[in-house]
């Protein structure tokens, strides 16, 4: 089979044997009768209901943290009595084992889908249950990441969060999936969790069972029964890069000018990643991610405990605080959308904190009372601005609440044409270039089929970053990046070279951005993003720039 490409999201390099993502389990057909001895069909039908619960509990022990309390909640419901009873029942009627646990459940499903959101939540859990029972008793494979003894590289069509979020980094070598892009929040999540992942990899599930493939989360890569000698070369890189993670201390170029490293996080769960890299601070503050399984809006008390963390945590550094970011691909309960056929074009971000101002009220009230009280300096920013009058009115409301540095998001392309009108409005940028890209290209960032335009090294991508910076710069305001282009060890000095003033990133990405940075002047990232721009794609503009960026081979870049 030829080597497959697809777009690179995560870095580093995984080979291993291929284990597909099981995909659906089918309905047992509703007139599915028994063969006469419903004695034998009930011994069936719990043995499996066991089997289920015994390997959730064993995943979960395995796992453990917040991925254990899941699945030792999903195990009690395979084993709950009450459960065993009704599919008995219905198998004593005729009914065959598998039909008997489909409807079983369904008494169980509608009940919790009335209970309220926090249960209804629980749904997607339940069904998960179903499935991996209905599987068990028909013979199919198994829903979501296979069960393996030995590590493997993870395929599938598309991974939903909750999959991505469970993966262990010790099994899973690598994911290669058909769809999703770059900046998909399932490729943010797989660099946090710092696996090799590649994304819109057109034919990867038509990948044998049990091959061997050789995937560059860098270069997008997948190499199909690799030599040898590709497994050699890519180990070397990898020892290369590990080598190159080790250096420590604040961000700066060769030759000195600093660029703090920022990191990206969701929560105060995600301090301690970023704190372990040396972070000099949080460059994005995703609060939405507190919040989004919230049937009511958080209180002003929980969420300054949720900010002072992160204060706390960054004391010399700046903590950099995004408003509620809700809409589009994050819904939030509390923040219900008009009917919209176009969300993402909607009102999302600060236009949705606009039709909810008590929402952004009590935000800020707890942004301004922690910002007292914590350690680190706090700013706040606004995200989805598209002009000089939203600017202005979020730098209002928060002057309001006393708090002192505002900022806003440039993530939507008018907002980077004219940055010079909005930076008289505001302290500080900070460049989103996931959505700047969605956005400048009209092209949805969970899409794989448009994965090509949303490649962080198009030039009109980088003409519109440099845009925004020169901005910032002539009316001597900082301009940070935030969007995910920044953990990208050559872009990041391309970046530099543009004008960004400080980076942030998910931790994993760090350690070689850093590098990166210590190893050319800032005179080679100007030069590599003048021939970053003056290329007509991102491959020309990736090539162009890495020929002034000569330290990145050594680096295992
Ligand atoms: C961005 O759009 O680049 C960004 C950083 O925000 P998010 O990915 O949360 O939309
Ligand atoms: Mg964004």
């Amino acid at each position: 089979m030829p080597d497959l490409r697809g777009t690179g999201v995560s870095p580093g390099v995984g080979a291993g044997p291929v284990r597909m993502m099981g995909g659906s389990v089918p309905e047992p057909p509703p007139d599915e009768r028994h063969g006469g001895d419903a004695a034998a069909e009930r011994a069936r039908a719990h043995e499996a209901l066991h089997a289920v619960a015994a390997d959730l509990e064993a995943r979960g022990a395995k796992a453990g943290g917040a991925a254990q309390e899941v699945l030792a909640a999903q195990a009690l419901m395979a084993g709950d009595p009450g459960l065993g009873e009704l599919v008995d029942a219905k198998i004593d009627a005729g009914m065959a084992a598998a039909r008997a646990v489909f409807e079983g459940f369904a008494g169980y499903r509608a009940a919790l889908a009335g209970a309220g959101d926090y249960l209804a939540a629980r749904v997607a859990d339940l069904d998960d249950v179903r499935d991996r029972v209905v599987a068990r008793l028909g013979d199919l494979p198994m829903p979501g990441v296979p069960a393996s003894a030995e590590p493997f590289v993870l395929v599938a069509r598309d991974l939903a969060p909750a999959d991505t979020a469970l993966l262990d980094p010790e099994s899973v070598l690598a994911f290669v999936t058909e769809e999703g892009g770059p900046t998909s929040h399932t490729a943010i999540l797989a660099r946090a969790i710092g696996v090799p992942a590649v994304v819109a990899c057109a034919g990867c599930t038509t990948l044998p069972e049990g091959s061997v493939i050789l995937v560059d989360g860098g270069t997008g890569t997948v190499t199909v029964d690799p030599a040898p000698g590709d497994i050699a070369a890519a180990d070397e890189r990898t020892a290369a890069r590990a080598a190159a993670s080790a250096a420590s201390g604040p961000g700066r170029t060769a030759d000195g000018h600093e660029v703090p490293l920022l990191a990206n996080i969701g929560g105060p769960r995600d301090i301690a990643a970023a704190v372990s890299v040396g972070a000099e601070g949080v460059g994005l503050y995703r609060t939405e991610f507190l919040f989004l399984d919230r049937a009511e809006p958080p209180t002003v008390v929980e969420q300054e405990a949720a900010y002072r963390a992160a204060l706390d945590a960054f004391p010399a550094g700046p903590v950099v605080v995004r408003v509620l970011d809700a809409g589009a691909d994050k819904p939030l309960a509390f923040l219900p959308p008009g009917d919209e056929p176009n969300p993402a074009l909607g009102e999302r971000g600060l236009r949705m904190l606009q039709r909810y101002p008590e929402v952004l009220a009590d935000q800020l009230a707890a942004l301004a009372r922690a910002g007292e009280t914590g350690s680190g300096e706090l700013r706040v920013m606004a995200p989805m601005v598209a002009d000089a009058a939203d600017a202005r009115y979020f730098a209002d409301v928060c002057r309001a609440a006393g708090i002192a540095s505002a900022g806003v998001m440039i993530e939507i392309p008018a907002a980077a044409l004219r940055a010079r009108d909005i930076a008289g409005e505001v302290d500080f940028f900070s460049l989103g270039t996931n959505d700047l890209a969605q956005y400048a290209f009209a092209a949805d960032r969970e899409l794989g089929a448009l994965a090509r335009l949303q490649d962080p090294w198009q030039p009109a991508l980088l003409d519109l970053v440099a845009t925004a910076a020169t901005a910032a710069a002539g009316a001597g305001k900082g301009c940070g990046v935030c969007g995910e282009a920044a953990g990208d060890p050559a872009l990041a000095c391309v970046l530099v070279g543009l004008g960004a003033s400080s980076l942030s990133m998910s931790p994993p990405s760090l350690p070689l951005v850093r590098a990166a940075l210590a190893g050319h002047p800032l005179d080679a990232c100007r030069r590599a993003a003048e021939a970053a721009r003056a290329a007509g794609t991102p491959a020309a503009a990736r090539t162009a720039a890495r020929a002034h960026l000569s330290l990145l081979p050594s680096l295992g870049l």
